[in-house]
């Protein structure tokens, strides 16, 4: 028997008659760029969230790269980065033409150090080649980074807040949920992710009505007025009306499923906690659970194990960004960020989805302690 790692299956077959209804409308109507889906599902991201505005985008990448190019950051600037996270936090920094500078994480939350950024934006200012312009702080595995801490220095140093909660979507911090924790919020709907369509999709949540204007219109070529005024540098960045249908169906049931995730992650640590590294329960904090990750010293043998066993796992992520060859230029090298290097070669990901019965999550966990108390 394979175990799947995210069962986007048992999704559809519980959704089936409100997607499948969703999906014919717009075929019925057939709007598909900008039909009324993608302000509906705008609306309902907002009231979710509770943040002021929703933008919706073609994907969570688009969704870092428009706040940058809407404020006008680019070559010169610099964009403070966790090193530990997804190849696109860096990709988009570089592709607004901007100079991304990478921060340590907390060996703990595996978020960005705040210690950390405060020295390199130190650093950089410094140096007085660059103009330190923006932090952004990524929600790992979707526990929400520490605002309350980076916010300050953020503001401390006049920088754009940038939060990428790709993975966090759902997730909530000191009584308040990922969308409203920095000043710009970066989601994604990548079919794997806490709220997955079917196809790319991503959205900028902001309670800031100025920014929120700039976004939709960087979204569609830097329209002004209409479509043939272009006041601005854009880009064709707007979500499919498919993604917005689908994504409204799944949304009925999002806080359901993000309750089932947190329930799986509850199991787990109880299972496991004594026999390898769990992750990290924050005061205040719960996580939207996208991933389940763990540390272990042979990760490989505990990885082979649990394939044998039928049993997926994932490494998020084997290589930090400044060791990445397309990064690297940007980067210190080697031993310039101990604690994403050693993370790099100790984490793994279990499997994780709302949908796990208790006894699949039990036979995981018995594949698991047989495998570390070898
Ligand atoms: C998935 C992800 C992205 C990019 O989202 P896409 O929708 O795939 O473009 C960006 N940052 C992080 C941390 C992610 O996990």
């Amino acid at each position: 028997m394979q175990i799947p790692f995210v069962d986007l299956k048992a999704q559809y077959a519980r959704l089936k008659p409100e997607i499948d209804a969703r999906i014919q409308r717009v075929l019925d109507h057939g709007q598909f760029i900008m039909g009324p889906e993608v302000r509906e599902l705008e609306t309902a991201l907002a009231s979710h969230s509770g943040a002021r505005h929703a933008v919706g985008l073609s994907s969570g990448s688009d969704a870092l790269l428009v706040p940058l190019l809407a404020s006008n950051i680019g070559r010169g600037g610099a964009v403070f980065l966790p090193s530990f996270t997804f190849t696109a936090t860096a990709e988009m920094i570089l592709l607004a033409g901007a100079t991304p500078v990478f921060v340590d994480v907390d060996a703990q939350t595996f978020n960005m150090d705040p210690l950390d950024l405060d020295r390199k934006i130190k650093r950089v200012a410094a140096a007085g080649d660059l103009v330190p312009r923006a932090v952004i702080a990524v929600d790992l595995f979707g526990l929400p980074a520490d605002y309350a801490k980076i916010g300050v220095i953020a503001k401390q140093h006049n920088l754009l807040m940038i939060a990428d909660a790709a993975q966090s979507f759902g997730a909530d911090a000191a009584g308040r949920m990922v969308g409203t924790l920095a000043e710009v919020t970066a989601i994604s709907f990548f079919p794997a992710k806490p709220l997955g369509g079917y196809g790319d999709g991503g959205a900028l949540l902001t309670d800031n009505d100025e920014l929120a204007a700039l976004y939709r219109s960087v979204r569609s070529h830097g329209q002004g007025e209409d479509k043939y005024d272009i006041v601005r540098l854009g880009l064709n960045a707007r979500l499919d009306t498919l993604q917005a249908a689908i994504l409204l169906a799944k949304l009925g049931v999002f806080t359901d499923e993000i309750a089932s995730r947190r329930k799986l992650a509850d199991y787990y640590d109880a299972r496991l906690t004594q026999y390898l590294t769990t992750p990290v329960r924050v005061e205040g904090a719960n996580s939207a659970w996208a991933q389940y990750t763990v540390q272990c010293d042979d990760r490989e043998a505990l990885r082979t194990a649990l394939g044998k066993a039928g049993i997926p796992t994932a490494i998020y992520y084997p290589r930090p960004m400044h060791l990445q060859p397309a990064y690297a230029a940007w980067g210190d090298g080697e031993g310039s960020l101990l604690v994403s290097e050693a993370l790099a070669g100790r984490v793994l990901s279990l499997p994780m989805h709302p949908y796990m019965s208790e006894e699949t999550a039990e036979l995981i966990c018995r594949a698991v302690i047989e495998a570390v108390s070898r």
